[in-house]
């Protein structure tokens, strides 16, 4: 498999955190305009970037919340999000991309910010990527389950107010001290209002994680679920996984790096692909992480030995599960062209 062939691959991407899928270069030149000290390369990565399997859980909300501090206007935004889609279709050939964010987590550091202006900068940046390159992008917006059910309560309406902006709403933050259930009506009601519906469940090694991934489907109306890398341990959850064909949004190197998995080679992408589970490739938070889709599927390739076709198959379901109108995806997919 040579480079160019995994590269003219066209990819869908699911699950992509906009506010942690900066480029390094930009965000570097952002923060050292706010004083901070990261001109050599290894100071700005321990500042900004998780480049091995995380220590603590602290030391990598440093990093997180560091980015956060950096982008501190609506125009920063702007240019956050074009850059997050020039980048995943210019490094990686990505047609499909669905970009999460949540308007609590920079609005939290940033007071003077404002929730609309901050939705019309992410439109903005969006729409100037679409009309650039062949590709089509969707924002799910994104509640924090780390916050109050009644804060969450607002954000969610505030996104339905929204609705013509977003193709859809997630959960995300510690699903180990914060359980999915208490924030079910407010996805059902959001599911009742045409939004698709993804969790993060079933991400880190954790006995009940796995069963997290009934939950979001049972009772938040699930449509994807985000990671559920831990399905691997519970035949139950498999079969369902299979019966009622879920796609997981599964991000390997992140697994990695958060511990949820031992190393790549152990990631049971390929035994959940075996089972006939709807297995997709992302990239979880590529700026961070530093990680594009195209190393993520060498990854797989090199660590678990994936072929293009299974890649191609994996596309083909992530491009079915895309919240993203069916009509949209088509205009920029290369096979429906001609
Ligand atoms: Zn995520």
């Amino acid at each position: 498999m040579t480079e160019s062939a995994l590269f003219a691959l066209p990819k869908v991407e699911l699950h992509c955190h906009l506010e942690l899928a900066f480029r390094k270069t930009t965000l570097k030149n952002w923060a050292l305009q706010r004083g901070m000290a990261v001109d050599a390369e290894h100071a700005f990565e321990n500042e900004f970037l998780i480049k091995s399997p995380m220590a603590d859980l602290p030391s990598v909300l440093h990093k997180f919340l560091n980015a956060r501090d950096v982008i501190d206007n609506e125009a920063k935004v702007e240019q956050l999000a074009f850059e997050a889609c020039e980048d995943m279709h210019r490094i990686s050939n990505v047609r499909v991309l669905e970009l999460r964010y949540a308007p609590s987590f920079l609005l939290d550091a940033h007071p003077d910010m404002n929730a609309d202006l901050m939705l019309e900068a992410i439109l903005r940046g969006i729409t100037r990527a679409e009309r650039k390159y062949p590709m089509v992008v969707g924002l799910i917006g994104l509640l924090q389950r780390i916050k109050s059910v009644q804060e969450n309560e607002r954000w969610c309406d505030w996104i339905l107010e929204r609705k013509a902006h977003f193709v859809g709403l997630d959960l995300a933050d510690d699903e180990v001290h914060y359980p999915a259930h208490p924030f079910a009506s407010l996805f059902q009601k959001a599911k009742a209002q045409g939004l698709g519906i993804t969790v993060h469940a079933g991400e880190p090694d954790v006995p009940q994680a796995a069963q997290n991934i009934l939950v979001a489907l049972d009772k938040l109306g699930a449509d994807r679920i985000g990671h559920g890398v831990q399905a691997i341990q519970d035949e139950e959850v498999m079969a369902r996984l299979v019966q009622d064909r879920i796609p997981l949004e599964l991000c390997p190197w992140s697994n990695v790096l958060t511990r949820a998995v031992s190393s790549l080679t152990n990631h049971p992408f390929k035994e959940l692909l075996k089972r006939g589970i709807r297995t997709t490739l992302n990239t979880d938070d590529p700026g961070v992480m530093d990680i594009s889709l195209v190393d993520q599927c060498r990854h797989v390739m090199t660590h678990l030995d994936i072929s293009i076709e299974n890649l191609m198959q994996c596309n083909e379901w992530a491009r079915e599960a895309s919240f993203i109108s069916q009509e949209r995806i088509q205009s920029v997919w290369p096979n429906n062209k001609s």
